[in-house]
This record gives C-alpha cells, sequence and structure tokens, in this order.
C-alpha cells in the first residue's frame, strides 16, 4: 500500500523519532505548528479514528499523554492541544490515522476556532439527535 506513515513506520523513509512500542509509533511533524509538533501514529493501517481498534484508541492516548508532558517540557510550552483530523473536510491529508500533539506559548497568535450561535432552544435537538445516535 502506497501509504507515507507506514512506510516511514517500516523505516523505508527517514523520520525524526521519539517513541516506538509494538502499537504505536511517535515522530516529529515535518512542518511543525511549532517546534516539537508530534505525531503519534498507531503501527497497524486504518485511515481514521472510525476504524481504529479500541485497544490502539485506548494505548494510544496513554501513549499520547506521556509524550505530550515530554514535549512540553523539551520546548517549554504554555500548553499543547492535543488534535485528530478525520476525513479531508477535517484538513486531514494523510489518511493513515493520527494524533498531533503540539505546543503552544501564550500570544503564538496561531488563532482558535471561529465559534456560531445556537437558534433559540436549537442546542437540545442537537443534543437529542446524537444522543439517539449512541
Ligand atoms: P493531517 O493533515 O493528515 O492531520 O496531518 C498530516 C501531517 O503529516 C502534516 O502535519 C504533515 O506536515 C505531516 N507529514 C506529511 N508527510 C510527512 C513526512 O514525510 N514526514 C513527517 N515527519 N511528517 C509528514
Ligand atoms: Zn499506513
Amino acid at each position: 500500500m502506497d501509504c507515507i506513515f507506514c512506510k516511514i513506520i517500516k523505516g523505508e523513509i527517514p523520520c525524526a523519532k521519539v517513541y516506538e512500542d509494538d502499537k504505536v509509533f511517535a515522530f516529529l511533524d515535518i512542518e511543525p505548528v511549532n517546534e516539537g509538533h508530534t505525531l503519534v501514529v498507531p503501527k497497524r493501517h486504518h485511515k481514521d479514528l472510525f476504524e481504529l481498534p479500541e485497544e490502539f484508541l485506548a494505548h494510544s492516548l496513554a501513549v499520547i499523554k506521556k509524550i505530550a508532558a515530554a514535549v512540553k517540557e523539551a520546548v517549554d510550552a504554555d500548553g499543547i492541544n492535543i488534535g485528530m483530523n478525520n476525513g479531508a473536510a477535517a484538513g486531514q491529508a494523510v489518511f493513515h490515522a493520527h494524533f498531533h500533539i503540539i505546543p503552544r506559548y501564550t500570544g503564538d497568535k496561531l488563532g482558535e476556532w471561529p465559534r456560531k450561535k445556537y437558534a433559540e432552544g436549537g442546542i437540545n435537538a442537537f443534543a437529542r439527535k446524537i444522543k439517539d445516535l449512541l
């Protein structure tokens, strides 16, 4: 399969690796939002969150917590964003599931998501619709 992250995990493409165990692999993003931006990648190829088996998900989160603490200290960040893009519309460019660990600094001016307001009473209808699907 022609997947850039599978190739990185197999060592066919070089990367700046920071962590590896039997289930996950972590390396620095080549185009960081801020220096130290790290990608945590489950080793088995699954395209996104929805295809990721629970065991990988639970383990990834534990690893993310550990690496995020190290990243924060290493680059003296004020905060950390943990992110995951699922689907092209959400900004996913590499379709091998991965998590972003992004160091943030007070006043780094990276901006926040623009926000909307719900129409009067609308919030409960959205909550009901989601709840009914769980
Ligand atoms: P996405 O937009 O899919 O959530 O994120 C993909 C990320 O992978 C991007 O932040 C991009 O900079 C990073 N990336 C893409 N190709 C490579 C590569 O060959 N090496 C490394 N280290 N990162 C990559
Ligand atoms: Zn892959």
